[in-house]
């Protein structure tokens, strides 16, 4: 058995009209197996066609990778902030005092 390629975990983001949305891709590993087949297996998936499990490599090798970079929403939302966005966050309590000034 031999380890070929092994990719970390990361957030893939699609943009959209109103907003973003962040799909999260598992890590995998890629691996020949002794019997000669070259599969892509992740924490879920480990065993090979011809029954071999590689549960252990597989979850070596992604957790080798260390942790996941920060969620990308966290950056989006410092940029938000530091774009004007915080003036846009009202405390529940302005809702309330306005409502009982009415
Ligand atoms: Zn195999």
């Amino acid at each position: 058995m031999r380890v070929l390629d092994r990719r970390g975990g990361c957030y893939e983001v699609r943009e959209f009209v109103c907003g973003r949305d962040y799909v999260w891709r598992p890590g995998c590993v890629v691996v020949e197996c002794d019997c000669g087949r070259r599969e892509v297996f992740t924490f879920l998936r480990s065993v090979c066609g011809c029954g071999a499990d590689h549960a252990e490599v597989v979850r070596r090798e992604l957790l080798a990778g260390g942790l996941v970079e920060e969620p990308p929403w966290e950056r989006d939302y410092r940029e938000w902030l530091l774009g004007g966005g915080r003036r846009l966050l009202r405390s529940e309590l302005c809702d309330r005092e306005e409502w009982e000034e009415i």
